[in-house]
């Protein structure tokens, strides 16, 4: 074994230790727990509790604790020794099969929309046994589900179980249509594509925004930005490469399969990729990696930047969440096949996602929504807030031949028909990828490219889970009752095509056209997080969620306050912020150096010397001053009056008010950044923190 494989899993709990570890008889019992999501019994919850405890504690874990992801998107986690005392004053580690499956946090801190009320604030968390226990910084992580004392999700990891299930039982069903013996389960697979800023720590100490936000509130552009494209896939400074490879060693030992790694377009950008997993895994990994990218940056002496949107005027950070289906035989479900079957089956599927994408677009906003990636949707870096596709000119050009009954390619003056007919090869790197699309068909897999940076992937993939699983049921409903199930094959999916090609856009979705064009097809364009959020609650919505047991309509009302809330506690925030750089550090520092241009204006006419610079400026300065004061005073009226609303009414005040106040005051502050003398300025600039990091 070499040095790499060695290191690869070694704080994992993963399938090989359990194997090794555990009983013959436990494991085989712990795995039919995992394949049928049963209840896990007491008996082999206190045996794999005991071999975790030992396996964690030779590896000098003294604590354990049940790992959660609560509404707010971060992880949680709540430790406990593995020590207890005896009665004759010895201790013993201790770790029961009841602390395994279930810990009682205490959940009134956590957000729950409302919920929290009927639970009294307790809150269950429940060991999920698909996720493997890790170990980090001496602690035992165990992977658990967040519920509240009626059984209600007040987490991301529940809704995503589920919906991988309701995915699961309709893929099954259509799968079993065309034969496929041996395969007993379907399983989606994602690889999440991280962007993030690295910073140096002494310039984010002096930024107040930065610390208090994530983002900058104020800042003029630099002179250099990212115009020369000369960052993009350039030479990895070697101080990024040091924490790149210490952070790729520690996401290894957890078994975080992290793989490629680049420099992005944006002077300070980079990006991570993982070779791709099974979702509720590869939603764990991602948290992990987002937690680890920002100790590992400290120890560097540098900050990595999460939020989406860290500067205006530069490039923000997404990550690209790339899907698909596979069985538990290792066929990739979209991956185009060989045979007419395979191919129609392949078509089929392809289907599913598009009458998904285009059913449940203002879902798929919804999940993707929170106030640092509405700075990104619509700017020009990142797809447009309106969901679209692309499948490649290849695909469609197969799609229109169906959708007409035409001939397609080399099949002479033959209709396609689908199922019976062998389609042509699909070519898997189409030269024509498009970089704007939210949703672009990759290959063999879908790559949804909307969510921030910051967000946890389990919020997009509960959607596509469930509206595909929606497809699928329709799919199936319909092709289990046919009489002639070839004939049903081609018209369900012929029918798709038509309904729901409106969806589908391979142009350039950073165009003002495509807004146009999009409205005319009647393609949703919610642009703001308050704009979206409240389709949660649409009747088709709730009912969707239901059908499937994903969330119940509490659980969804629930999701709408939380995240409403936190738009607005988020805009309040920043809008402080704001007030306080502007009172206390900016306007006085302006004033200063002011002050000192008068004074030089005073001294220089005495002896008749002109003074048009220290003049003209400390004019223009003063002005700018009584601006932004004004402006600074708009701001802060704007907070008072915010006063209380509902939940909705809240969140559209702070967007349509306190944010519009915060544009105008740092336009006015930004402006007198470039006309102020580079000592008296209280921050570091742009280019000071862009170009930061360094050797
Ligand atoms: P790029 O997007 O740069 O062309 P790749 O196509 O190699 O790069 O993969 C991008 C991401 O997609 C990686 O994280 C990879 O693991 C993931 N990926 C590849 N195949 C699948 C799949 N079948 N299901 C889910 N994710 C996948
Ligand atoms: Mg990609």
């Amino acid at each position: 074994m070499n040095h790499l494989s060695a290191e690869f899993g070694c704080n994992v709990f993963n399938d090989n230790v359990m194997r090794e570890r555990l009983p013959k008889e436990t494991y085989k019992r712990l795995q039919n727990t995992m394949r049928d999501g049963h209840h896990l019994d007491s008996e082999v919850a206190t045996i794999v509790a005991n071999a975790m405890k030992d396996w964690a504690i030779e590896k000098g874990a003294t604590h354990y604790t049940h790992w959660f992801m609560p509404l707010n998107g971060v992880t949680a986690e709540k430790h406990d020794g593995f020590l207890s005392p005896t009665s004759d004053g010895r201790v013993i580690a201790e770790f029961s099969g009841k602390e395994l499956i279930q810990g009682e946090p205490d959940a009134s801190s956590f957000p729950s929309g409302g919920l929290r009320a009927t639970f009294e604030a307790r809150g269950y968390t429940a060991w999920d046994p698909n996720s493997y226990a890790f170990i980090k910084e001496g602690v035992l992580c165990i992977p658990t589900a967040f519920c509240s004392f009626g059984a209600e999700a007040l987490d991301k990891k529940t809704p995503l179980l589920r919906s991988s299930e309701a995915l699961n039982r309709q893929a099954m069903r259509v799968l079993r249509l065309f034969g496929n013996e041996g395969v007993s389960s379907v399983k989606t697979t994602v690889g999440a594509e991280q962007e993030y800023f690295l910073i140096d720590a002494a310039m984010y100490e002096k930024r107040k925004d930065l610390i208090y936000t994530g983002r900058t509130l104020f800042g003029a552009r630099p002179p250099k930005g990212q115009e020369m494209d000369d960052h993009y896939f350039g030479a990895i400074q070697p101080r990024v490469k040091a924490f790149m490879n210490e952070l790729n060693h520690e996401l290894w030992k957890l078994g975080v399969l992290a793989k490629t790694e680049h420099n992005e377009v944006a002077p300070a950008q980079h990006e991570l990729a993982p070779v791709f997993t099974v979702v509720n895994l590869a939603t764990d990994h991602n948290q992990l990696t987002m937690e680890l990218m920002q100790r590992i940056a400290k120890k560097h002496n540098m900050i990595c930047l999460l939020h989406e949107k860290p500067f205006a005027g530069v490039n923000g950070s997404g990550k690209h969440n790339n899907w698909s289906m596979c069985t538990n035989t290792g066929v990739n479900l979209l991956e185009p096949g060989e045979t007419p079957y395979e191919n129609a089956q392949f078509l089929l599927l392809l289907c599913a996602v598009i009458e998904a994408v285009d059913d449940y677009q203002d879902l798929l906003r919804i999940s993707v929504a929170s106030a640092g990636n509405d700075h990104r949707l619509g700017a020009s870096e990142a797809p447009p807030a309106i969901v679209s596709m692309y499948l490649g000119s290849e695909l469609v050009d197969i799609l229109h031949a169906i959708e007409i009954d035409a001939d397609y390619g080399n099949h002479e003056k033959e209709v396609l028909k689908v199922g019976v007919h062998t389609l042509p090869r699909f070519p898997k790197d189409s030269a024509d990828r498009n970089r704007t699309s939210p949703f672009a068909f990759t290959g063999n897999k879908f790559e949804f490219r909307m969510p921030g940076s910051a967000a946890s992937i389990a919020d997009c993939n509960i959607v596509i889970n469930t509206a595909v699983a929606e497809s699928l049921r329709k799919f199936a409903d319909r092709l289990e009752g046919a009489d002639d199930f070839e004939k049903e094959l081609h018209d369900v999916i012929r029918e798709t095509i038509i309904d729901h090609k409106r969806i589908l856009f391979n142009g350039n979705g950073y165009e003002d056209a495509w807004r146009v064009e999009a409205e005319a097809r009647g393609l949703l364009n919610l642009k703001s997080t308050p704009d979206c959020v409240p389709y949660i609650l649409a009747a088709k919505n709730v009912e969707l969620f239901a059908r499937h047991k994903v969330f119940s309509r509490t659980e969804l009302e629930s999701r709408h306050e939380v995240m409403l809330e936190y738009y607005a506690k988020a805009l309040n925030i920043e809008a402080l912020t704001m007030v306080d750089m502007a009172r206390r550090d900016i306007l006085p520092a302006v004033s200063d150096y002011t002050r000192g241009l008068a004074q030089s204006v005073a001294l220089k006419n005495q002896i008749g010397a002109s003074a048009v610079y220290e003049s003209e400026t400390a004019h223009r300065l003063s002005e700018l001053m009584t601006d932004a004061f004004a402006k600074t005073q708009a701001l802060e009226n704007a907070l008072i009056n915010a006063g209380s609303r509902s939940t909705l009414d809240q969140a559209r005040y702070y967007h349509d008010c306190v944010f519009a106040a915060m544009n105008e005051l740092r336009v006015v502050v930004d402006e007198m950044e470039t006309q102020t003398d580079a000592k008296h300025w209280p921050y570091p600039t742009y280019g000071d923190i862009l170009f930061s990091v360094k050797n």
